[in-house]
């Protein structure tokens, strides 16, 4: 059997090569670093944390990120062994010594018999003699391979500027104080008539929320990224505030077309419209709002906006250079690309975020390249476990609204999060029949979401005709 090819030694591509290895077929892994560096890793090492040394929370039974974690190590992981190995303390977090992990990494795949290690850049389309690829080169992907990637993919724009306007969970909007209706009341193709939700601002709140978005605390750029221009119609909400007061006004937050259902006599100043980001309903982002203001001053904010005082987001916003593929447009269910399908993509060249969800991808990459290979049909995670609803929101696929309305906003990068998953039956009452509220109701909504996923990973693990070896 030929080797499959894994371009890329990061947080993905390392896993994908691992998963692969251990299943026993032949890796042939591409790595550009040290022959060509990017604008972010420092090292040679292979899965190298460019920034912060944390994965998150490790919890599994309240968060959606500590529940990957779980999943990844029934898995046999080599990310989280490693990880595993070189922890330091960090509360509930796993956090490690990045040094030690990705020392750890490079030595178990380097010294793995079944993979061997190129380093050099993979300067544009793989070979056609390489029949099973998966390209996993992450947000800064050589600009050789990404222009090879754009062409084959038939796309119009590959890196972007990556503008991200923040994301909230549906059922923190006050829809005492927000209402449904699209602008002009338009059915678009597959709508309503109602398909945004709208936040209305009097002047004294669109005044005060002005004043404080051009007092608010922005992140910096970093050295690399200061040359990289903002797309058009992509300025971040600050700096538009900044050229004028009413800009925001005539902008993102005009308030025509629109009546106030709670209040129909009178018009809105200024009107905030959320747009549902998921195809299940439960994510909405805030139209418009791409911003490079500091997490924290968002979070303040945002909240400034009548019916979204109580907020929780699921993403805030930012503005960084990216690389990703519009891959649900692009991709098939087993993260293949339908221009080429010899090439499959990983890590967060998919659109996924972080460390943890890249890794993720890269470790069913691998195992559906070597399903493939067998001849095996390729069976995905379900939608219901953390890696099956990341997939989900990749490739669009298996996830869809029960009532069938509603679309999915444009693709944008994601962390894994409880919002991608379908919805679940949880316990309303405690052990003593009294009914639960706020903290307790949302802790056993959370419960209930990852006792299924594990019960339905489990499921999935067992069905699945590749032994997993435990990494050593
Ligand atoms: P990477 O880990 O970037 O690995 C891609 C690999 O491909 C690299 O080793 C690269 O050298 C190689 N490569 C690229 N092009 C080629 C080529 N043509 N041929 C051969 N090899 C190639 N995530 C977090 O969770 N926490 C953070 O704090 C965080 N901070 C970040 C800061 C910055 C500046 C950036 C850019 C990203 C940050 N991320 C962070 C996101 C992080 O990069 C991803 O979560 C993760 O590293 C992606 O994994 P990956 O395997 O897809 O890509």
């Amino acid at each position: 059997m030929p080797p499959i090819h894994v371009v890329g030694g990061g947080l993905a591509g390392s896993e994908a090569a691992w998963q692969i290895a251990q299943a026993g077929l032949d890796v042939v892994l591409h790595e550009m670093r040290p022959v060509r560096k990017t604008d972010a890793h420092q090292t040679d090492g292979l899965a190298e944390l460019v920034c912060s040394n944390s994965f998150r929370s490790d919890d599994s039974q309240q968060n959606a990120v500590g529940l990957i974690h779980h999943e990844l190590r029934q898995l046999g992981s080599l990310i989280m062994s490693c990880a595993d190995a070189h922890q330091v303390p960090a509360g509930s977090a796993l956090a490690v010594d990045r040094e030690g992990f990705s020392a750890a990494v490079t030595q178990s795949l380097e010294s793995h018999p079944r993979i061997t290690i190129e380093r050099e850049e993979v300067a544009g389309l793989p070979p056609e003699d390489w029949t099973s690829v998966i390209i996993a080169t992450g947000p800064l992907t050589s600009p050789a391979l990404s222009k090879a990637i754009l062409d084959k993919s038939g796309e119009d724009a590959l890196a972007f500027f990556d503008a991200i306007a923040p994301i909230v969970h549906f059922d923190s909007v006050d829809l005492s104080k927000a209402w449904f209706q699209s602008r002009y009341d338009k059915v678009g193709p597959g709508g309503t008539g109602k398909d945004y939700l709208n936040c209305p601002l009097d002047k004294d709140q669109y005044d005060a929320f002005i004043d404080a978005l051009i007092a608010g605390d922005t992140a910096d750029f970093k050295e690399w990224e200061a040359d990289t221009p903002y797309f058009d119609g992509c300025l971040p909400i600050e700096v538009m505030a900044a050229r004028g007061r009413e800009t925001l006004r005539h902008g993102p937050m005009k308030p025509m077309g629109l009546t106030n259902e709670h209040n129909p006599t009178v018009k809105a100043y200024a009107v905030v419209q959320l747009r549902q980001d998921n195809a299940l309903g439960t994510l909405y982002n805030i139209v418009g709002f791409q911003t490079k203001l500091k997490y924290g001053a968002q979070a303040e904010i945002f909240k400034m906006i009548p019916g979204l005082e109580s907020a929780r987001f699921a993403r805030l916003g930012g503005l960084h250079r990216n690389t990703f593929l519009n891959s649900p447009k692009v991709l098939d269910g087993a993260l293949r690309l339908k221009a080429d399908p010899r090439l499959r993509f990983a890590g967060q060249i998919t659109g996924c975020e972080g460390y943890v969800e890249s890794c993720s991808v890269g470790c069913m990459a691998g195992l559906f390249a070597v399903m493939e290979a067998r001849g095996q049909d390729i069976l995905p995670p379900p939608g219901t476990t953390a890696m099956g609803a990341l997939l989900g929101h990749i490739t669009g696929g298996h996830i869809s609204r029960e009532d069938g309305a509603g679309k999915p906003g444009s693709f944008q990068p994601m962390n894994v999060n409880f919002g991608l998953f379908p919805p679940v039956e949880a316990p309303t009452k405690d052990e003593n029949g009294k009914r639960l509220k706020g903290k307790d109701k949302t802790r056993a909504k959370k419960l209930a979401l990852t006792d299924r996923a594990k019960a339905d990973f489990e499921t999935w693990r067992s069905n699945l005709a590749i032994e997993i070896a435990a990494a050593e």
